[in-house]
């Protein structure tokens, strides 16, 4: 699996609202597999079907516990707030700080098919957070402070 294969800004695709799954049928489990490999792949912490340019509402994430998908996911519960440097990997090479809850609940089901409630705080809740813009159209640099955008070229870990 090779970068290429993520969809990079300018598509449509990223700027599309994605549709609901049906549920966890074969051919989204075969496209979460597929996104669990690009992410590694790209050491990402997050990857939602529109950066592979699939328009639905799929995103998977690993923080470090191992990979873990969510299907329809939507926010719940919100609080507190966090400001912290944001980069995604259909953006390459670029970051800027994001204001973003400190504590989320999302709803969905998961790659077991079972139907879950995820209370994140911290990381986990900023990764959830930039997923799920993902699947309404929307892109980190669209809610970034300007003053912090920069052009970065280290490895950093993007979403
Ligand atoms: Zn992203």
């Amino acid at each position: 699996m090779e970068t290429s294969e993520i969809v990079t800004y300018g598509d449509r695709v990223l700027r599309t609202r994605a549709e609901e799954v049906a549920g966890l049928d074969d051919e989204t489990r075969e496209l979460i597999e597929r996104m669990y490999e690009i992410m590694a792949a790209n050491r990402g912490l997050g990857l939602a079907a529109p950066q592979i340019g699939v328009s639905k509402r799929v995103f998977v994430y690993d923080v470090g516990e191992g990979p873990h998908a969510l299907i329809n996911p939507r926010l719940t519960k919100t609080s507190g707030e966090q400001v912290g440097m944001e980069g995604c990997l259909s953006i390459p090479g670029l970051q800027g700080e994001v204001a973003r809850y400190e504590r989320v609940t999302v709803a969905g089901i998961n790659e077991e098919g079972k139907k879950v409630k995820i209370k994140a705080e911290g990381l986990l809740a900023r990764v959830f957070q930039h997923e799920l813009d993902h699947l309404d159209g929307t892109l980190f640099v669209d809610k970034a402070d300007p003053d912090t955008l920069e052009i970065v070229t280290a490895d950093e870990k993007e979403t």
